[in-house]
């Protein structure tokens, strides 16, 4: 599902000044980095539409740390192929992006709890560059990454986030790469979507209509349903930060609000 002319539309009429607007991306399969379907052609569209970033933060349930919070802040950042079992097209792809050191060490500066480490090892993770391959295909915009602590409570990542909300005004493409309902476990490839995995995404959908941050925060509160959406919650964290970017006056807007394998929800939003 590309994103609907309307949500085109009002991106096309953002201001340079305006604040950057911030994507949550349910990104699925590696494949569909190379692969041509909805989701691809979803990501291409947007990249043709947003506003020029500064540079890209990217927030992607690929990057798991323990204890710490860190920030790639290295000029060239790798291509990381996290993945396994995949056809060797997808090994050869490059995501070419420089990195940001300058908004890493801002970035570093700006949060006041947790204090944030600068990393030189890391690089992009398909999370990051599987979606960005198709948005931003020249590469031409700086991309840097943050870490999720897992060992952190999903409050500690929502207010980790409010403290990232100025980047917006410099340019920085903030994009949260994970899914809203994530098991790899429950996958069928016929396709049929578990009522756990609906009642799941459309929960969260529903508390972020009422601008209920509270309720996606606490989405282990929903119960069973959750732990089947997330027998581990790296998928689910990205949005968390993505949310608290939100300002009062913006709206979310969604897209790609379909199953992929009965258990991923691809569900993907823009705030503006
Ligand atoms: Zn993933």
């Amino acid at each position: 599902m590309i994103p609907s002319l309307s949500i085109l539309q009002s991106l096309k009429d953002l201001k340079s000044t305006d604040k950057m607007p911030t994507l949550f991306i349910g990104h699925g399969s590696p494949m569909n980095a190379i692969e041509d379907n909805q989701y691809r052609r979803s990501w291409q569209e947007l990249g043709k539409t947003l506003p020029k970033p500064s540079a890209i933060l990217s927030i992607s349930a690929h990057w798991i740390t323990h204890s710490t919070t860190k920030v790639t802040a290295m000029e060239r950042p790798r291509t990381i192929y996290d993945f396994g079992g995949f056809p060797n097209e997808l090994y050869q792809q490059e995501y070419s992006a420089l990195g940001s050191p300058t908004f890493a060490n801002e970035t570093i500066r700006m949060v006041n709890n947790p204090t944030i480490q600068s990393d030189f090892d890391w690089g992009l993770d398909h999370g990051t560059w599987s979606v960005l391959l198709p948005m931003f295909p020249k590469a031409d915009i700086p991309v840097y990454q943050l870490s999720i602590d897992y060992s952190k409570s999903p409050q500690f990542h929502y207010d980790l986030g409010l403290q990232l909300r100025s980047l917006r005004d410099k340019g920085v493409l903030i994009l949260g790469s994970g899914n809203i309902v994530h098991n790899l476990g429950t996958m069928n490839f016929a396709n049929k979507t578990y009522d756990w995995a609906e009642e799941f995404d459309i929960a969260i959908k529903t508390f972020i209509d009422n601008s209920n941050h509270q309720g996606v925060i606490n989405f282990q509160q929903l119960g069973s349903i959750s732990v089947m959406a997330h027998p581990s919650y790296d998928h689910f964290i990205p949005l968390l930060y993505i949310l608290a970017l939100q300002e009062k006056s913006e709206h979310v807007s969604y897209f790609n609000e379909s199953f992929d394998l009965g258990s991923i929800s691809m569900r993907s939003l823009v705030i503006s």
